[in-house]
């Protein structure tokens, strides 16, 4: 139960003074649903008002607050769209105050004619005269004190004016001091002193009336506080988690190695140093009595899918069978040819289950799953509804992992109560981010490709050389090649994208006959399995496709690809998409086209991406360039997003964190000591209720 002290912070927005009902949707949309959402809901930047010249003094382009006498109104004859002046003076001179649609009765009440009036804005000059349009600020005399000399500007939503929205996050922010008076210190002391940070109140406080442009910083100190709150709430959550997790009795299994001999044999490579070390530290894992909850990290092509299968061997010489779990049909089905000669082999018996498998087939699928003659099942999560049953399910393997919600993955473990788990991304996910979505979970990388790969060549032009490039594919495909044509998915619109991709289609087919093929997520998967499927073999050389070409999906004989408005993409899903060539050993191409003129993260992502193919360089710049949130892609991974934690600049931040998260487990496991009772505020702060649920039932 979430303590007392907190409820203030968790009541819905419309409990704030000046929250009506007209307003409460508008808080809602931009913060949250609660108190404690406006108190998270920090400025981006300040206003500085301090600046008090003369009309004579008074600088264009500075915001500048002065004390001026009301002179005249010059209403706009009606009908006209001239605006609203008002000539308002001091000693020194006349400023025009300036407004697009007043009233005039409005404006009789805002700027009483002989009266002096305080308005601050930005100074501007208009046929040599100085003025003010739509001062952010008039005030009588004696409310000049009420104009922050310093006033932070928050992120806004349509409807919703600043000076509303102000007095809303100012009672928020009367809350959170109230409660932080109560609260007791959840930091370490020795890390507040050595960082010079302030208590939690203060820091809300600095953050919300910051005294210059520097309090708005990532780096103030208050700042860097709120961050690591919530940072070390969220690495403490993980670490219970896994905790749990590892307390669950697991099983350690050994395997006498012979079914790996056997694999190896037949294999017509050898594995990498990289294979070969992921695959060291997998069966030591598995030969611990704890489970393993290990992540197998290894760009496209790496190699991953060899680890797996041998991991799963381990299962099998156990005695116990191996699940391969994948997001899609496709992908389960792609997983499944390349797994069952390697089964057949070594007289394996495999199985694959996806949704689409129905009545008899299904049953007898089951059945023989639950009496274990099947030992090795590759599926989509249709592998984990109720009526399926393992005999002995030893090793689980999630592959491309970021597209199933975290909760599935801690949840997953349910059809084998002690089984081991490995999970397989394909997305390089920088170091940073990879301890903030799995905690501490144990990391094999696969930092190596296969030998006898040719580095694939990345070429960037502008759209006006779409007849060079169709000319380009005319000839490879002559050569025997296979070419992606990739047509961007842009939010606003699938039907607008799709269509883009119809209408390329379509030219295509014109211009190179008809082995041109068409894939788009409008299409029913069984329609898009049979393009694929005859671009993988005879019929199609050109595949064009809106962005739903699958992760990993293999065919070796594509050997260019081209991507329409590539400045429309991330470079995490640059650095994907491209990941589909280069799998054979023929070289390939990569050719990017752009719409001009590109803004400068675009250009500098097109100029990493042209740069290199190591995927966790790219990562760690996509992370430089666009900030964590949206390297993963949130929207497809489920995982949430930070609210005072800006990863770019707090790196360091997450490694005390995440330090100091495992330091706390190991001396107060259950959250007991008082520090301990100070994390569970913490916890609930930042609304890991589970976590702290967790901690008192185990
Ligand atoms: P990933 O799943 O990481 O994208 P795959 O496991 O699909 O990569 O491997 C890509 C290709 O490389 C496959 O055709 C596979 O047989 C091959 N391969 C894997 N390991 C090696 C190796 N050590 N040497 C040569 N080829 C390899
Ligand atoms: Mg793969």
């Amino acid at each position: 139960m979430r303590p007392e002290l907190l409820y203030p912070l968790f009541q819905p927005v419309d409990s704030l003074k000046g929250v009506g009902s007209r307003v409460a949707p508008l808080v809602h949309k931009l913060a949250g649903p609660k108190v404690v959402d406006v108190l998270w809901h920090l400025p981006t930047g300040v206003i500085d008002r301090r600046y008090r010249p003369t009309v004579a003094e008074a600088i264009p382009g500075k915001v500048a607050t002065l004390v001026l006498t009301v002179d005249e109104h010059r209403a706009p004859p009606p009908g006209s769209r001239a605006p609203y002046r008002v000539a308002a003076s001091d000693a020194t001179g006349t400023l025009t105050l300036v407004y697009f649609r007043a009233g005039r009765d409005y404006m009789m009440k805002l700027l009483p004619p002989g009266e002096q009036r305080a308005v601050s804005g930005r100074i501007e000059v208009f046929n040599d005269l100085p003025q003010m349009a739509h001062p952010d600020h008039v005030v009588p005399l004696s409310e000049l004190a009420s104009i922050q000399t310093i006033e932070p500007v928050y992120p806004m939503t349509q409807g919703l004016a600043p000076r509303v929205l102000r007095k809303i996050v100012l009672a928020a922010l009367a809350a959170g001091l109230k409660v932080a008076q109560g609260a007791p210190e959840w930091l370490d002391p020795t890390l507040v002193a050595r960082r010079g940070w302030p208590t939690w109140g203060d820091a809300l406080r600095a953050a919300h009336e910051p005294a210059d442009d520097d309090a708005v910083s990532p780096l103030s100190p208050a700042r860097q506080r709120l961050a690591y709150d919530e940072l070390l709430a969220t690495q403490l959550a993980l670490s219970i988690a896994r905790a749990k997790m590892r307390a669950r009795p697991g099983r350690p299994r050994e395997g006498d190695g012979a079914m790996r001999a056997a694999a190896l044999a037949g294999l017509p490579f050898a594995l990498t140093r990289a294979q070969s070390t992921a695959l060291d530290e997998i069966a030591a894992d598995m030969a611990r009595p704890s489970r393993m909850l290990r992540l197998l990290q290894g760009d496209v092509g790496s190699g991953k899918t060899v680890v797996a299968w041998l991991a799963m061997l381990i299962a099998l010489e156990t005695g116990a069978q191996a699940a391969l779990m994948a997001p899609t049909e496709i992908l389960a089905r792609q997983h499944m040819e390349t797994l069952t000669p390697l089964a057949e082999a070594i007289g394996v018996r495999i199985a694959l289950l996806t949704g689409r498998d129905k009545g008899k087939p299904r049953e007898e699928t089951l059945a023989a799953l639950e009496a274990g003659t099947i030992r090795v099942i590759v599926g989509t999560h249709a592998l984990f509804q109720d009526d399926v049953r393992f005999r002995d399910l030893g090793l689980v393997v999630i592959d491309e992992q970021h597209r199933f919600g975290v909760d599935q993955r801690l949840g997953l473990s349910s059809k084998g109560p002690d089984a081991d788990v490995l999970v397989m991304t394909a997305t390089p996910i920088p170091r940073t981010l990879t301890l903030t979505h799995y905690g501490d979970m144990d990391i094999s990388r696969l930092d190596e490709k296969p030998p006898g790969r040719q580095p694939i060549e990345t070429v960037v032009l502008p759209t006006q050389r779409l007849p060079d490039v169709i000319a380009a594919i005319q000839r490879a495909i002559a050569a025997g090649n296979k070419v992606y044509w990739v047509c961007p998915l842009v939010a606003e619109s699938e039907t607008d994208d799709v269509a883009a991709a119809e209408g390329r289609y379509e030219d295509l087919r014109q211009i190179l006959g008809g082995r041109v093929g068409l894939v788009h997520g409008r299409m029913k998967a069984a329609e898009k399995d049979a393009v694929m499927e005859r671009f993988a073999g005879e019929g199609v050389d050109v595949l064009v496709a809106t962005t739903v070409i699958e992760v990993g999906v293999n065919v070796p004989a594509a050997t260019v690809m081209v991507i329409e408005h590539a400045e429309r993409f991330g470079l995490a899903q640059l650095h994907q998409l491209r990941g589909r060539i280069g799998r054979g050993s023929a070289k390939s191409t990569c050719l990017l086209l752009y719409q001009g003129p590109l803004g400068e993260i675009a250009r500098d992502r097109l100029q990493v991406i042209r740069t290199t193919e190591d995927g966790f360089v790219i990562a760690e710049e996509d992370l430089r360039l666009r900030g964590a949130g949206e390297v993963l892609g949130t929207r497809q991974s489920g995982l949430p997003n930070f609210r005072l934690a800006d990863l770019a600049a707090h790196a360091d931040l997450l490694d005390t964190a995440s330090a100091d998260a495992r330091l706390i487990l190991e001396r107060d496991p259950d959250l007991t000591t008082p520090r301990g009772q100070a994390l569970r505020v913490l916890l609930y702060l930042f609304e890991r209720d589970a976590a702290v649920r967790t901690v008192r039932s185990g």
